[in-house]
C-alpha cells in the first residue's frame, strides 16, 4: 500500500484512518467514511482501485467537475474517465469499448445515469471491484444538499450484492450518518468518523460596520490569493463583484441566476487561478476540489451552521492556515428572518429559526469557534486555547459590568420586554425620539441615565448581556428583548457582571496576520516563478494548475530547492506519473534560477561531479549526459563548472565553439562576472545561460 502511495501519489505515510479504511475496502467491507474538507477521502478509494482486479464505479452528483476530477486523477497516472450527459454518443461509446477491454480503472458517474437500467446491465457484464459514493450526504433530507436522484441508489446493493460500497461526505450529523447507511441498504458499514477540527482555518467573527471597507483592508493583505467571498443574494453577488473589480481585483460572480455557459465559465477561471476571487451565493464550492484557496468570507450572515462550516471548509484543503471572516450584525439576522416568515411550511419554519438562533448564538458567543463547531458535530475538544480562532487568540479585557448591565436589565424591566435593542438604547441615552415621548418612556427613571457609552457602547454591553445569558432578543415580527431568569439576581444587586470591553477599532483584521506557510524557509521569488511556469503549462493542458502540483509541492521546492530527479521526488505529492511529465521543466526552472541567484549551490553530493566526469570522458552531449543521470542540463553545467573550477581539464570547446567563447568572454569582461543575467541581457540573448557559465567557469 506504502509503495502505491508513493508511486502514484507521492505521498510518504497516510493521512488519520485512510490506511484503515483502505485495508476495509480491500478486504470487501462497506464503509461509511465520514472527514471532513480537505481529509483526504479520494484517496481512500482511488489507492484501492489501482490494487483491486476490477473496475472502481464512482458516484459524484455533479456533472460539471467531473471533468475537472478525472484529469486530477489521471494526472497521477491512473486510467480514469467519466461518463455523462455532456458527452457525445461516439465518446460515451468509446469510453463502453474501453470499458469492456478492461482499460479503466476509475470510471466516474452521476447516480441517475448509473441506475438506468440498460446502463446497470452494460456494468453488470464488466467486473466491479468497488463503488464508491462521494458526497453521501446528499441522499438524506436532513443533510443541508438533499439531492433526489441519490434516492435511486437504494437499489445498487440488490444490483451488486458482492460488490463493496464506500461512502464518503464531509457531513456528519448522526441523522444523516444513518440515512446514508440505510438508503444505500449497508446497514453493517463500518463507520471511520475522522476528527472534524480543521486546526489550519483561522475563524474570526468581525462586527459588520464599515464592511465594504473592512473586506479591502483584508484583500489588502492577501493581493495574490485565492479565496471567496458569499454573499446571501444575487444581487449582492453581482454588485460585490462588480466593485471589486472596479477597485482592481480579479472578481468574478457566481450564482444560480447567470446562464450556465458564464457560471461554468467563471468557475473555471477560479479553478485555473485566472482570477483571485469569485463572489457566490452558496450555491458556489460543492465539490470544487480546489486546494489553495486561503480566505472564505461571509459578507452576510448564512443561515445555519451547517452550511456556514461546509463553507469555510473551502478554505485551505492544502493544510496550509487559510482565513475564515465572517462579518455580523442584527440586520442580516433580522433579513433572515423575514424570509423563514414567508415559509409555509410551520415545522419548517421553526426548524430554519431554530438553526438561525444557533447561528447567531455561535457569532455572538465568547467560547472558541473550533470548539463550538465540533460540539455542533459530536465532537468534544478541550484545549485550552486552540490558536486559530478570534475568541483564543485575542481574549477580550473585561471588566466590571455591573451597573451597566442594571441599567440595561432595568430598563427591559421597565418596558415589560416589548422593545428591541436600539430602542432601549434610546431610553437609556435620553432621546427625544418621538415613540418614546409618546409613551411616556421619557418618565422612567432609567431615562437618559446612560451617558457613559455611545451608542455602539451600549450595543455592545447588549450583545455581551445576551451572549451570556442575562437577556434573550426573541419575538416573531421583530426582536425584542426579554429578561431571563438569571438577570433577577443582579437586579436585586446580588450578582455581579463581568463584561468585556467593547472593541472600539472594527477591523480586528488590522492587526498582522500571521505567516500562513507550514514550509520553512519559503524563497517567494522563485515559489512565484514557479507558480508562473505551472499556469502556463496549465493553460496549455487545458487544466487546473492544482492538478499539476499543489502550491504546498512548489513551495517545498521553493525552499528546498532540488537539483536532481531523485530530490525532487523527494518532495511530497510527486509520483512517478507527474515526475516523468513535469520533473524535467521544473528543474530547468530552479536550476536556471539557482544559478542566477547563486543559491543552492552547494548542496550537490560530494560525489555527483564526479559520476558526471566518468560520463564526460566518454566524450557524450550535455543532453546524454542529463538523461543517463537523470537530471536536469543545467545540472551537469554545474557539475563541469565545479571540476573546471577544481582544476580538471575539461575542454569546453566541445560544447562551446571557440568563436563564441571569445564574443562571451568578452561580454564577462565587460559587465562583470558574478551576476549572469547582465552577461545574458549584453549578449542579448544569443547565448543560453549553460554557454555562459561554462566559459565563465574557465576564464575566472
Ligand atoms: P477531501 O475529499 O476529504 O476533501 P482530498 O481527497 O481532496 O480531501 O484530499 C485533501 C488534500 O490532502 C489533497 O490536497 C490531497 O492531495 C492531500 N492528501 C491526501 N492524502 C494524503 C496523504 N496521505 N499525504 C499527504 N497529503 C494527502
Ligand atoms: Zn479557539
Amino acid at each position: 500500500m506504502l509503495q502505491t502511495l508513493n508511486k502514484y501519489f507521492g505521498y510518504d505515510s497516510f493521512l488519520p484512518l485512510q490506511e484503515e479504511i483502505i485495508r476495509d475496502v480491500l478486504e470487501g467491507k462497506d464503509v461509511l467514511v465520514l472527514m471532513p474538507t480537505g481529509g483526504g477521502k479520494s484517496l481512500t478509494f482511488q489507492l484501492p482501485s489501482l490494487l483491486m482486479d476490477g473496475l472502481t464505479v464512482v458516484v459524484s452528483p455533479l456533472i460539471a467537475l467531473m471533468k475537472d476530477q478525472v484529469d486530477s486523477v489521471s494526472a497521477n497516472g491512473i486510467s480514469a474517465e467519466f461518463i455523462n450527459s455532456s458527452l457525445k454518443y461516439s465518446e460515451i461509446d468509446e469510453t463502453k469499448n474501453r470499458l469492456r477491454k478492461g482499460k479503466i480503472q476509475i470510471l466516474y458517474v452521476a447516480p441517475e445515469r448509473l441506475m438506468m437500467p440498460d446502463f446497470l446491465k452494460f456494468l453488470n457484464s464488466l467486473k466491479i471491484s468497488l463503488f464508491a459514493i462521494d458526497e453521501a450526504h446528499c441522499i438524506s433530507e436532513w443533510g443541508h444538499d438533499f439531492r433526489p436522484e441519490y434516492r435511486q441508489l437504494k437499489s445498487l446493493k440488490e444490483n451488486f450484492p458482492a460488490v463493496p460500497i464506500i461512502a464518503l461526505t464531509a457531513t456528519a450529523t448522526g441523522k444523516v450518518q444513518g440515512d446514508i447507511v440505510a438508503q444505500l441498504n449497508v446497514p453493517k458499514a463500518k463507520r471511520y468518523k475522522a476528527s472534524f477540527l480543521r486546526k489550519n482555518l483561522q475563524i474570526k467573527i468581525e462586527s459588520k460596520e464599515k464592511v465594504y471597507f473592512q473586506l479591502l483592508n483584508f484583500l489588502d493583505e492577501h493581493k495574490k490569493d485565492s479565496g471567496i467571498i458569499y454573499c446571501q443574494s444575487r444581487r449582492q453577488v453581482d454588485k460585490l463583484a462588480s466593485d471589486l473589480r472596479q477597485d482592481g481585483y480579479l472578481a468574478l460572480p457566481y450564482h444560480a441566476g447567470l446562464a450556465t455557459d458564464e457560471r461554468i465559465k467563471n468557475q473555471e477561471h477560479f479553478i485555473k487561478d485566472d482570477v483571485d476571487i469569485i463572489v457566490a451565493t452558496i450555491a458556489f464550492g460543492m465539490g470544487i476540489d480546489k486546494p489553495n484557496v486561503r480566505y472564505v468570507i461571509h459578507y452576510d450572515l448564512p443561515k445555519n451552521i451547517e452550511g456556514y462550516y461546509q463553507e469555510i471548509g473551502r478554505a485551505g484543503r492544502d493544510g496550509l492556515k487559510s482565513d475564515c471572516i465572517l462579518f455580523f450584525n442584527y440586520g442580516d439576522k433580522a433579513k433572515h428572518e423575514h424570509f423563514i416568515r414567508q415559509k409555509e411550511d410551520s415545522q419548517e419554519r421553526e426548524i430554519a429559526h431554530l438553526k438561525l438562533k444557533e447561528m447567531v448564538d455561535y457569532c455572538l458567543g465568547s467560547v472558541c469557534r473550533h470548539k463550538v463547531l465540533l460540539q455542533y458535530f459530536g465532537e468534544d475538544f478541550d484545549a485550552p486555547n486552540c490558536g486559530a480562532c478570534d475568541i483564543c487568540l485575542e481574549p477580550k479585557e473585561t471588566f466590571d459590568g455591573t451597573v451597566a448591565a442594571q441599567k440595561v436589565l432595568s430598563t427591559v424591566y421597565r418596558v415589560n420586554g416589548g422593545f428591541g435593542i436600539n430602542y432601549i438604547i434610546d431610553i437609556l441615552m435620553g432621546s427625544k425620539n418621538k415613540r418614546i415621548l409618546d409613551r411616556g418612556h421619557d418618565k422612567l427613571t432609567t431615562y437618559g441615565i446612560g451617558t457613559e457609552y455611545s451608542r455602539s457602547g451600549w450595543q455592545a454591553v447588549a450583545r455581551e448581556l445576551i451572549s451570556l445569558g442575562y437577556l434573550d432578543l426573541d419575538g416573531d415580527q421583530y426582536p425584542v428583548l426579554k429578561l431571563k431568569a438569571k438577570s433577577k439576581l443582579v437586579l436585586a444587586g446580588k450578582a455581579e457582571v463581568v463584561l468585556a470591553k467593547p472593541k472600539i477599532e472594527i477591523a480586528s483584521s488590522k492587526t498582522k496576520k500571521q505567516g500562513k506557510i507550514a514550509v520553512a524557509n519559503v524563497d517567494n521569488e522563485l515559489f512565484e516563478i514557479l507558480r508562473t511556469l505551472r499556469k502556463e503549462l496549465a493553460d496549455k493542458e487545458g487544466l487546473p494548475p492544482y492538478v499539476i502540483f499543489h502550491d504546498t509541492t512548489l513551495k517545498e521546492m521553493a525552499s528546498s530547492y532540488p537539483r536532481t530527479s531523485e530530490a525532487l521526488q523527494k518532495i511530497s505529492g510527486i509520483g512517478e506519473a507527474k515526475l516523468l511529465k513535469y520533473g524535467e521543466v521544473f528543474l530547468n526552472k530552479i536550476d536556471e534560477y539557482c544559478s542566477i541567484k547563486g543559491v543552492g549551490a552547494l548542496k550537490y553530493n560530494g560525489a555527483s561531479p564526479q559520476e558526471t566526469l566518468k560520463l564526460y570522458k566518454k566524450r557524450l552531449s550535455l543532453e546524454e549526459m542529463a538523461k543517463i543521470r537523470s537530471v536536469a542540463v543545467g545540472t551537469i553545467v554545474s557539475h563541469l563548472e565545479k571540476l573546471i573550477l577544481l582544476g580538471e581539464d575539461i575542454d569546453i570547446n566541445r560544447f562551446v565553439s571557440p568563436k563564441d567563447q571569445k564574443e562571451i568572454k568578452k561580454a564577462i569582461i565587460k559587465v562583470g562576472h558574478e551576476k549572469l543575467k547582465p552577461i545574458k541581457d549584453e549578449l542579448k540573448e544569443k547565448f543560453s545561460y549553460e554557454q555562459i557559465r561554462l566559459v565563465r567557469a574557465l576564464y575566472l
